[in-house]
């Protein structure tokens, strides 16, 4: 029993992973009126993930509405946070009861890298507030309030291998990629996506995927398939203006990667490889040269 002078202070906290997405295919189909591109892509979940943990505290004497820290200082902390605008988005929406709410991110996915990382640790907190305030949102619920935030987050927040379609949020669940080993490397330089669509407008397509294909070999579990079909259309527009990209290329299939892509806008390029040793030995050649090389797996 509390004395009439304490307040009762209930905070209540979870965990989540937000696990980065490779691009298995990634094809530009057109643009529509409002300026968004359509594409078609079949995307991956891979094991690397930043941790979101976010605390709801009740009953503080000064609530202190949303409080967002994290591990790497140069990010935002404040509506310019991906992670953020999603727990405004929601409080917004749902009418749950905002008094202090915290997001801790321990980043791991390297930033601005095609790999969604800001998307992921918005679908992470969508999650985590929707079962923190019990507000039972369906999933296709918080798909529609993840695509307000970005066209990645509704697939950020379903996971695995998924085909999307429209402006990234038509998802329809594919049968899972055979598992593999993958190595990411991201050189140092960033991409802006905006930059990369509007060269994509400027030039002819050319060697677009086969998703029919890549959507075949998936159904059969044909890793060497998936391989041979790894295609992404901005791929060739960013490699041809920094060597890096068919340098890293050049150096994860030296190392005896199955297949390589660039991942997204770019500038991240994975290899994957059915052998772990493999996997391990061109990380290690890459990590070399390049800190932001991570060995992690399909999932
Ligand atoms: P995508 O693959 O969806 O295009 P990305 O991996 O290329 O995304 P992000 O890592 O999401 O790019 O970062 C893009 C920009 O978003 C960065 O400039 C960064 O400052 C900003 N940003 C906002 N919130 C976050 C967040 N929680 N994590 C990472 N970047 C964030």
């Amino acid at each position: 029993m509390l004395s009439d002078n304490k307040t009762e202070i209930t905070p209540t906290e979870i965990t989540l992973h937000g696990r980065a997405k490779i691009n298995l295919t990634l094809d530009v189909t057109g643009r529509r009126d409002d300026g968004y591109h359509t594409v078609k892509m079949v995307m991956q979940s891979v094991a690397l993930h930043d941790d979101i943990r976010v605390v709801v505290t009740r009953g503080e004497k000064k609530p202190r509405g949303i409080v967002l820290s994290c591990n790497l200082p140069y990010l935002p902390r404040d509506e310019r946070n991906l992670a953020y605008r999603a727990a405004e988005l929601f409080y917004q929406k749902t009418g749950a009861l905002l008094e202090t709410c915290e997001i801790y991110i321990e980043k791991r996915i390297p930033v601005a890298a095609g790999l969604a990382g800001g998307s992921t640790d918005a679908a992470a907190v969508l999650r985590a507030l929707n079962a923190l305030h019990e507000t039972g949102l369906t999933d296709d619920e918080l798909c529609e309030m993840g695509l307000k935030l970005g066209a990645d987050v509704p697939y950020c927040l379903r996971g695995g291998t998924m085909l999307a379609e429209g402006i990234g949020e038509e998802l329809t669940a594919l049968p899972p990629m055979p598992h593999c080993w993958v190595v990411l490397c991201k050189p140092p330089f960033g991409v802006s996506t905006k930059e990369v669509y509007d060269e994509i407008d400027a030039v002819e397509l050319k060697d677009r995927p086969d998703t029919a294909g890549m959507i075949r070999a998936l159904e059969n579990s044909d890793f060497s398939g998936v391989c041979k079909r790894l295609s992404n259309v901005m791929e060739r527009v960013t490699a041809t203006k920094r060597r890096q990209i068919g340098e890293i290329k050049a150096c994860l299939e030296e190392n005896g990667a199955d297949g390589t892509l660039m991942s997204g806008s770019g500038p991240t390029v994975y290899g994957l490889f059915s052998d772990e040793g493999r996997a391990r030995t061109a990380s290690k050649m890459l990590s070399r040269r390049f800190v932001d090389t991570f060995l992690t797996e399909t999932v």
